[in-house]
């Protein structure tokens, strides 16, 4: 995943944050394009503090930003599963097997 310069089309170099080309200062396009993980590596830092309910909000807010960011994805389905609000498996159908006789 790349920023490119909107002036030269150039990728921007990732050290300075700058275009190589004309020295344009894109430190603001790089924070867009990483505002999901930056969320998702805070959402993991609020999970190790037991902090649930603001890894929940910072894991939304990075799907909807990067709706493709699968780790984000993941662990945000899978807190919504585990969840204190989440009513985890329904109502189970009665599959039991059951030996009917066969002619
Ligand atoms: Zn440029």
């Amino acid at each position: 995943m790349e920023v490119l310069c909107p002036l030269c089309r150039v990728p921007a170099d990732r050290e300075s944050l700058g275009c190589p080309s004309c020295r344009e200062d894109l430190g603001v396009l790089f924070r867009l394009r990483y505002s999901a993980r930056i969320d998702y590596n805070r959402a993991l830092e609020a999970l190790a503090a037991g902090d649930g309910a603001l890894a929940l909000g910072l894991l939304h807010r990075a799907v909807a930003a990067e709706p493709g960011l699968e780790p984000a994805r993941e662990l945000l389905e899978s807190l919504s599963v585990s969840g204190p609000a989440g009513s985890a498996s329904g109502s189970a159908p009665m599959a039991s097997e059951r030996d009917t006789p066969s002619e």
